[in-house]
C-alpha cells in the first residue's frame, strides 16, 4: 500500500537493526523522528505556551477531542479559524479521538456509539466513529485518531477480541466519514495484551489502508514484556512508510524499548504530570525536588540541561517555589522535564543515524539505573 498523495507522509533517513529515523511530513511541517508529543488535552500543555514549546524543541504536540469539543466546542474553535490559530501554535498538532478518555467515565457503548455523561456538566453526550472525525475535521489537526472501543483491564480474550473486532469496523466507518483530503487520519491497532489479536488487528487496520498507525490499549499497566511482545507483533505487519506511534507511552526505558522495535511516535502526561508533582526527569535518574538536602543547593537540577531552567535557576530556588507552592515551580520544571525528552529522542536519532542505537540506549539505561539515587523524597 502506497502512501502518494496523503497529507502526511513518512520517509526513512537511517536504520540501525529494527530502529529506524526518518521524517514525517505534514501540513503543518516536517516532524524528525523518533518524537514525542507532549500532551495539551485543553489546547494548553499545562503552564506553558507556544512560545515556551518552540524554545524548548517541540516539534509537534497532541491535543484532546473529547475536551474540546465540549469545552469550548469545535464549533468555536472552527470559526476562530481551527485549532492551531486557537492556541497560537503552527507547527503540527494530532488529535486523539476521545475514546481512551471516555473510558473513565463507565461509557454505554453498542455497535453504533459510545454514550457518557459530561464531565463538565453531566450532559448526556454521544460520540460515534464518524462525529470524532467530524470533530477533528473542525478543529482542522494535521492527525485525527479513528474512534476506537474503550477496554477496562483485565479483560477476558473474548471481551478484547470483540472490542478489537468493533475497532476494525469503527476504523472502516471512520475512514468513509473522512471528507478533508488535506488533513490525514491514523488507524489505531488494539487486541490487548495477546500477541496473536495484536497481529491480526495490525494486519487488518493496515487492510483498511492509513498513512499511521496508532498501537493503542498499551502503558496501561502491563509489564514490559507484554508490552514489547504486543509491539513485535504489530510492527511487522504495519506497512514500512506508515508512522508508528505508541499511544500514552513516555518513560525512558519504555520509549527506548519501543524505538528499538522501530517505533516513530509517542505521547505521554508523564513528564508534565511529574514536573507538577515535583519530580525532574534527568540522564543519571528523576529527582524529587522535595528533599531537604536541596534547601542550600546553588546546582541546577542536571549540569548541562540546556533548558530555560537549568540555565537560571537552582535546586534550592525550584525547592524552595515547590514548598512554598508558587505556581512557577511546577511551570519551570515541566520546562527542564520536556526538554529531557525531546533531547533523549534528538539522541535517539543521532545514534540511529550514527549506527550506535544500541550501544547508546544501554548507556542511558545503565546511567539512570545507576545515577546518583534522588528519586526518594
Ligand atoms: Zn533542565
Amino acid at each position: 500500500m502506497t502512501n502518494l498523495g496523503e497529507p502526511v507522509t513518512w520517509r526513512a533517513t537511517a536504520s540501525c537493526g529494527p530502529a529506524r529515523t526518518g521524517v514525517m511530513s505534514t501540513p503543518h511541517g516536517d516532524v524528525p523522528t523518533p518524537n514525542f508529543m507532549a500532551v495539551g488535552t485543553r489546547a494548553t500543555v499545562r503552564g506553558i505556551d507556544a512560545t515556551d514549546l518552540v524554545t524548548i524543541g517541540a516539534e509537534i504536540v497532541l491535543a484532546n477531542t473529547y475536551h474540546l469539543m465540549l469545552r469550548p466546542g469545535d464549533d468555536v474553535i472552527a470559526g476562530l479559524g481551527g485549532l492551531h490559530r486557537f492556541m497560537g501554535w503552527d507547527r503540527p498538532i494530532l488529535t486523539d479521538s476521545g475514546g481512551y478518555q471516555v473510558l473513565s467515565l463507565s461509557p454505554r457503548i453498542t455497535e453504533d456509539v459510545l454514550s457518557f455523561r459530561s464531565t463538565y456538566d453531566g450532559s448526556a453526550v454521544e460520540l460515534t466513529p464518524e462525529r470524532a472525525v467530524a470533530v477533528q475535521e473542525h478543529l482542522g489537526s494535521d492527525v485525527a485518531m479513528v474512534l476506537d472501543v474503550p477496554i477496562t483491564l483485565p479483560s477476558s480474550r473474548r471481551e478484547t477480541e470483540e472490542a478489537m473486532h468493533r475497532t476494525l469496523r469503527w476504523a472502516e466507518r471512520s475512514k468513509r466519514a473522512k471528507t478533508r483530503s488535506d488533513r490525514a487520519l491514523f488507524g489505531i491497532v488494539q487486541g490487548g495484551a495477546d500477541p496473536e489479536l495484536r497481529a491480526i488487528s495490525a494486519r487488518e487496520t493496515a487492510d483498511i489502508g492509513f498513512p499511521g498507525f496508532g498501537i493503542g490499549g498499551l502503558a496501561v499497566g502491563e509489564s514490559g514484556e507484554e508490552r514489547v511482545a504486543a509491539i513485535e507483533a504489530v510492527v511487522p505487519e504495519l506497512p514500512a512508510d506508515a508512522v508508528r506511534y505508541v499511544m500514552g507511552l513516555g518513560d525512558t526505558e519504555g520509549m527506548l524499548d519501543a524505538i528499538a522495535r522501530g517505533v516513530d511516535l509517542f505521547d505521554c502526561v508523564l513528564p508534565t504530570r511529574l514536573a507538577r508533582h515535583g519530580k525532574a526527569l534527568g540522564r543519571s535518574g528523576d529527582l524529587s525536588i522535595r528533599r531537604a538536602e536541596w534547601a542550600r543547593d546553588p546546582r541546577p537540577i542536571e549540569e548541562g540541561c540546556p533548558c530555560p531552567t537549568c540555565a537560571r535557576y537552582s535546586r534550592a530556588y525550584l525547592r524552595h517555589l515547590h514548598q512554598t507552592k508558587e505556581m512557577l515551580g511546577q511551570r519551570l520544571i515541566t520546562l527542564h522535564n520536556l526538554t529531557y525528552t525531546y533531547r533523549l529522542l534528538a539522541d535517539a536519532r543521532a545514534s540511529i543515524a550514527d549506527g550506535s542505537f544500541a550501544s547508546w540506549r544501554d548507556a542511558v539505561v545503565v546511567g539512570r539505573r545507576e545515577g546518583v539515587a534522588t528519586t526518594r523524597d
